[in-house]
């Protein structure tokens, strides 16, 4: 078995990222952040995971869920001042009473009291409706409709939770229907009494996480088909594990893991029973004769690398718009404005990083998560551009032909300015205390998601963009989270083992 990826590490949007301080290595992820919801992956991919060697209980103690809440941290929101009465952060979302969180904000008279009622009413907004009836119509409704037609809020409302789930959904509030955003961070506003909550989290808690996120489960994969690459054999040690790259791709090895390398044509040959794969590799093009072929990249390139596919299954391809977005990490010496600030997430209400955060308190094998504010910390910001004037997928586009045209100067002029503006009344100096920035670019991130307003009704499963694109088609068979329009690992794993198992009954 030969795999393919045009990057020069494995692991595809689930990437590690590595820092030094002070002779410290400090891991945080780059992309995909956690197994989320393992209780709802399908059998195959709960499988898998044990497979490899994940027991998703460990986290339960790996994962320190009450610290920031113990050391009276939560959530700010940093005001802008344009469509508020000033720049101001109020610390304490969630923590303190929501009349005083209201009372500090530099949100008008109306706007406050429109705040507070949106957060504490019991009132259901659609009485006299059933269920089916009520999800029916809050599924063709945004959340910001139901916020300024049903509850009836202050325009400042609106605006504080326009990019709220931005960072999830890569659109504003206007486009994300308030059954979809119902259970987000919790539980959106206003929501809870007039639709009953059938959140996907149900009960479980969000702390399935490595220091590097799922890079940790592709390294365990790897593991699994190359042993000498991935050096241990638990899911402890997998963490801080040299991987041996030189491993990867030898002579006489069953499997060989080809980096760096990008496949550009791939057709079928010999009359139909094998397929040629063109790639090209440090410069030089060269092409692999295989008696099958599984296309795991995304969805909108197969039909530029195969264009032999009919063409409506070329059609369904094309309908999945990646979902363009950046992870920035950038390692602190310390967390002390953090920790005096009461603050372990800050929302920008409108400014290029929705958002910064203390990283998950996770502690795993030889690795210790620095649970003291005196411990270096790296911190996670995310940027999705926001086109308000375009609607649909459009707006990706646009997202990404603005993420390469973005030098790497612009994400440092943000984290400076963004850090500064939120931490700067506790002593923090983005000059002295900014030791490194990464820029994880995910031009082609998250996949299509089919939950969104624009959404057309699909009469037939089998008939919908997504299920024509994923059909078989001679040797060549289609993976990718994207086959599942689904931006998940589950979705990831559960499309390549059907993608392997059509290939190997046919
Ligand atoms: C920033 C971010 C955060 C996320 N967080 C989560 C999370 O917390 N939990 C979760 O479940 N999911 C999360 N996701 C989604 C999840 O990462 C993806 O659904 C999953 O990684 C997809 O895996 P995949 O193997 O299908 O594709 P990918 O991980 O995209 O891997 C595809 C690989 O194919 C390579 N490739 C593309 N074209 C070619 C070519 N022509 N030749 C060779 N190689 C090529 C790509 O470079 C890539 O390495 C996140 C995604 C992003 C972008």
């Amino acid at each position: 078995m030969l795999l393919l990826d045009n990057h020069d590490d494995f692991g595809g949007h689930a990437k590690r990222n590595e820092f030094t301080i002070d002779g410290r290595t400090r891991i945080g992820y780059g992309g995909t952040e956690s197994i989320d919801t393992p209780s709802s992956y399908s059998q195959v991919a709960k499988d898998l995971l044990v497979d490899i060697g994940i027991d998703t209980h460990r986290f339960y103690d790996a994962f320190d869920q009450d610290l920031y809440a113990s050391m009276g941290l939560s959530k700010g929101i940093l005001f802008d001042d344009k469509s508020f009465d000033a720049r101001k952060l109020v610390a304490g979302y969630g923590r303190i009473p929501w009349q005083d969180f209201a009372d500090r904000s530099p949100m008008s008279e109306q706007a406050r009291r429109d705040f507070v009622r949106v957060q504490t009413d019991t009132r259901d907004y659609l009485p006299g409706l059933g269920y089916e009836e009520k999800y029916a119509r809050l599924s063709k409704m945004s959340y910001y409709s139901f916020l300024r037609d049903l509850v009836g809020v202050h325009q400042q409302v609106l605006e504080l939770y326009r990019r709220w789930g931005i960072s999830f959904w890569c659109v504003g509030i206007d486009e994300i229907p308030a059954t979809s955003i119902q259970s987000y961070d919790g539980g959106m506003p206003g929501l809870a009494n007039t639709l009953p909550r059938t959140g996907h989290r149900g009960d479980e808690p969000y702390i399935f996480h490595f220091p590097d996120g799922n890079a940790s489960v592709a390294r365990l994969l790897v593991r699994a088909l190359l042993p000498e690459a991935v050096p241990g054999r638990t899911m402890e040690d997998v963490v801080t594990a040299r991987v041996d790259y030189s491993r990867l791709d030898r002579d006489g090895q069953d499997t060989r893991i080809r980096l760096n390398s990008t496949a550009v044509n791939v057709q079928h040959a010999g009359n139909g029973g094998s397929v040629d794969i063109t790639y090209v590799h440090r410069g030089h093009t060269h092409t692999v004769r295989a008696s099958r072929c599984i296309m795991a990249c995304y969805n909108s390139a197969v039909p530029y690398i195969c264009p032999e596919l009919p063409e409506q299954q070329k059609e369904g391809l094309a309908y999945n718009v990646k979902v363009p977005l950046t992870y920035t990490k950038v390692l602190v010496p310390n967390w002390r404005p953090f920790a005096e600030l009461g603050l372990d997430f800050v929302y920008y209400t409108n400014d290029f990083f929705k958002q910064v955060e203390l990283d998950y308190p996770v502690s795993i094998g030889d690795y210790r998560f620095g649970s003291s504010p005196d411990d270096p910390m790296v911190l996670h910001m995310c940027h999705v551009h926001h086109s308000p004037d375009i609607t649909g997928p459009e707006q990706w586009r646009e997202g990404r032909r603005r993420l390469l045209g973005t030098p790497f100067s612009v994400f440092e002029d943000h984290v400076r300015d963004q850090l500064d503006q939120a931490l700067g009344g506790a002593g923090f100096d983005a000059e002295r205390d900014i030791h490194a920035i990464t820029v994880n670019r995910w031009a082609h991130g998250y996949s299509y998601s089919n939950d969104l307003l624009w959404e057309p009704e699909w009469p037939d499963a089998e008939q919908t963009p997504w299920a024509r694109a994923r059909r078989p088609y001679g040797r060549i068979t289609i993976a990718n989270s994207d086959a599942g329009v689904d931006a998940t690992t589950n979705s990831a794993i559960t499309q390549a083992y059907r993608a392997v198992q059509e290939a190997t009954a046919s």
